[in-house]
């Protein structure tokens, strides 16, 4: 799953989506896409590779203030132009982004055929913006909650209608979405990397959720149209915390910020003198914590280093049985949840999407599970039960001469 990002407001749209994609970009991606709405209608303009073909391939003259974007990591499909976000409904009327999976796709897929509608890509996604034309509702949020209705799996959407200039609708189901709120402009995005330089003051969805954003403001609902409105919260993160900052790559710059990033996680708040820990947000009392006999630790790819690693500090120090699994695999195997195991899952973006799964099993046979993540705000950060979370790396860090 890649990113979505979206902006409606009074400047140009196109400048702020390809702004937001290539902070995207440290996610990884095959293709990417935009379409902006003006005037005249709807441009599209997809490309395979960079972020940079898409921004050469862009009309001169694009001043639509309401856009989506997308970058895509193919699922369903080659990465073609073809395939490549926005994807759009015969008429053109509706154009599209997801992040996720619709797992009932080729079914509906058949049944659009049925119907008569030809198809253009081989992707998931295009059924969606069938669905969504074809709805008899006359609001495009009735047009997009039948869509839903009719599909299922996971996904973080932005939609576009001809028919609603004003409006961007964005729904999410598994996959993260973020409202961002700014001056007399609002933006959505599934990663806050894409919208900090524009505003800090964002609503997370929840999943189910919907919401209607326009320039001036913004609405949520859920699946059954029910208003769920809320204020938006402050993120902290500075925006330099998502560029490069002279480094050359995201890994290279993230490698050399180990050594800042562990000693600002672990400031203030290891007691050397009383040799113990201070760690915020656990959400357990000291009895609590001492009646646990065993911690399991569980994260995917380069976190599972992690836990391995972490599992073997816990033993070491605390002198607890303490052990490691890959996450990807923990909810295949009906895995047993023990009430006196503590479990802390393991995710830098917090959205890693196995991990987040592991969690759900975790809570849904009633265990305890802490989160150690780097994103406040994440789907895992707000479905444990308690966590940890780490400091920004100081400004001040230099960036190193680039080898
Ligand atoms: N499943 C969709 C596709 O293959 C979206 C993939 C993504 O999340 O980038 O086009």
């Amino acid at each position: 799953m890649c990113g979505i990002v979206g902006y409606i407001g009074g400047k140009p749209a196109a400048p702020v989506l390809i702004e937001g994609l290539k902070t995207l970009e440290y996610r990884g991606y095959d293709s990417a896409g935009l379409a902006v709405l003006g005037t005249g209608g709807t441009t599209s303009v997809r490309s395979v590779g960079r972020i940079r073909d898409l921004e050469s391939a862009l009309p001169k003259r694009l001043v639509g203030k309401v856009g989506i974007g997308h970058t895509r990591w193919a699922t369903h499909g080659p990465a073609t132009q073809a395939n490549a976000h926005p994807h759009r409904s015969e008429d053109g009327r509706i154009s599209l982004v997801h992040n996720g999976i619709i797992d009932n796709a080729a079914g509906v897929r058949e049944q659009l055929q049925r119907a008569g509608v030809t198809f253009t890509s081989d992707t998931d996604t295009e059924v969606v913006a069938h669905l969504i034309a074809r709805s008899a509702a006359d609001t495009l949020e009735g047009a997009v909650l039948d869509a839903l209705g009719r599909i299922v799996g996971t996904y973080a959407l932005a939609v576009l209608d001809e028919r609603h200039p004003d409006r961007i609708v964005v729904a999410r189901n598994g996959s993260p979405l973020i409202v961002g709120v700014g001056e007399k402009e609002m933006l959505v995005a599934s990663d806050a990397a894409a919208l900090v330089r524009h505003t800090t003051r964002v609503v997370h969805l929840d999943d189910g959720e919907l919401a209607t954003v326009t320039a001036t403001g913004f609405t949520t609902f859920d699946r059954a149209a029910r208003d769920t409105t809320r204020d938006p919260v402050e993120i902290e993160v500075a925006a330099a915390e998502w560029e490069l900052t002279g480094h050359r790559h995201y890994m290279y710059k993230e490698m050399l910020e180990q050594p800042e990033k562990a000693a600002a996680v672990i400031r203030g708040r290891l007691d050397e003198r009383f040799a113990t820990a201070r760690l915020n947000g656990l959400n357990l009392t000291p009895r609590e914590l001492r009646a646990f006999r065993r911690v399991k630790l569980l994260g995917c790819g380069s976190a599972y280093y992690v836990a391995q690693i972490g599992a073997q500090l816990i033993e070491d120090l605390a002198r607890i049985p303490a052990d490691a699994e890959a996450a990807s695999e923990f909810r295949y195997r009906n895995p047993i949840i023990e009430p006196d195991t503590l479990y802390v899952v393991v995710s830098q973006s917090g959205e890693t999407a196995d991990t987040a799964f592991a969690v759900q099993e975790i809570k849904r046979k009633g265990g305890q599970v802490l989160g150690v993540v780097n994103a406040v705000g994440s789907t895992i950060a707000r479905a444990v039960d308690g966590g940890s979370i780490s400091m920004p790396v100081p400004r001040s860090l230099s960036p190193p001469p680039r080898p």
